[in-house]
């Protein structure tokens, strides 16, 4: 029997498997290898670690993990049930674990634009988050993609890094006069055209093909399509969702389940890996503090 049980070894799940370890806790972490930012070869935003490659991170925290005897798994957890105060989880090879507390730190997938050559430049000149990439950004041709009216708001907040933003609506016709009028007002420009092509080299925008065959020169695309959980198991245990499909949680990370707890960019709040690192620092002083009074004796 573990006392926690971590699924998930972004820097969420690590960081809480660290206080956990660091409080002489019987854990063990299970990780499928696939971090969110996997497509990314720099880590921005992070204090000490701005710009690191996220894969040193990850390697990084490992090793650190290592002194505290912490058990890890490279292995897809594929179910997890509760009852009678603990929980059973199954790994991808059948193989039964049980636990006292659970943490899913299992992270988000983005939706992509159906987009030809997207993955080419996804992460290096395609991006999602202007925190993470505007700065590399800055001052650039930046593209934001978004159909009918999702792109306004992130085409007018790309106007803090660069004064040259265009959103294209590839191919819909949804803005409204008033949407036209406040982005030619802040100084976005606006294409409508359908998105035929994607073309760069090594990971680098340099245009935007659209129908009829006219090539924009652009060096950064931002998009914004929601995301999805990566995993089932916040469902299968019967998590409550915001509409937004991250997890709810309270103050420190407990789950509407007793004794399941989430962290990071599966549960609610921003989603950055300092973030991510901190809601894991947090849920392992709950989960251990739910433990102590567990284990506690008191006076009759
Ligand atoms: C392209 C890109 C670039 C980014 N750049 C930055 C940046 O510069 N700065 C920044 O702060 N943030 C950045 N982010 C956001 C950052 O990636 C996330 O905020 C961060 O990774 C969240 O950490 P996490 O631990 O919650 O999840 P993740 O890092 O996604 O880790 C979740 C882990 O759980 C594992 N997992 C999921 N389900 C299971 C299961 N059933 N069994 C076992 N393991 C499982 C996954 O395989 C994965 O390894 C970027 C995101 C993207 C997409």
């Amino acid at each position: 029997m573990y006392d926690v049980i971590v699924i998930g070894g972004g820097p969420a799940g690590l960081n809480a498997a660290m206080i956990l370890g660091r409080s002489r806790r019987k854990v063990i972490v299970f990780d499928g290898g696939q971090p969110r930012n996997r497509w990314s070869d720099n880590m921005n935003g992070f204090l000490t670690s701005d710009g690191m490659n996220p894969r040193d991170f990850i390697k990084k925290g490992r090793a650190e993990l290592q002194k505290y005897s912490i058990e890890m798994k490279d292995i897809e957890i594929s179910s997890a049930t509760y009852s009678k105060g603990q929980f059973v989880v199954n790994d991808a090879e059948g193989t039964v674990y049980h636990t006292r507390k659970l943490l899913l730190a299992t992270g988000l997938k983005d939706n992509w634009p159906q987009l030809e050559r997207f993955e080419e430049f996804y992460g290096k000149s395609i991006h999602h988050c202007p925190y993470c990439d505007g700065w590399e950004s800055r001052d650039k041709a930046i593209a934001v993609y978004g159909k009918g009216r999702s792109g306004i708001g992130q085409a007018l907040a790309m106007k803090n890094w660069s004064a040259d933003v265009t959103l294209y609506t590839d191919g819909t016709d949804k803005l409204r006069r008033s949407d036209l009028e406040l982005l030619e007002l802040n100084g976005v420009k606006v294409a409508r055209e359908k998105i035929t092509q994607l073309e760069g080299e090594d990971g680098m925008l340099r245009h935007i093909v659209v129908q009829g065959g006219e090539k924009r020169a652009q060096q950064a695309l931002f998009f914004s399509e929601g995301t999805k959980q990566q995993s089932a198991l916040g469902k299968m245990l019967g998590c409550e969702f915001t509409n937004k499909g991250v997890i709810k949680t309270r103050r420190l990370q407990q789950s509407n389940i007793p004794g399941l707890y989430v962290a990071g960019d599966a549960a609610r709040d921003m989603q950055m890996v300092i973030v991510a690192a901190a809601e894991g620092a947090k849920a392992g002083v709950a989960i251990n503090m739910d433990l102590q009074k567990e284990d506690r004796k008191t006076v009759a």
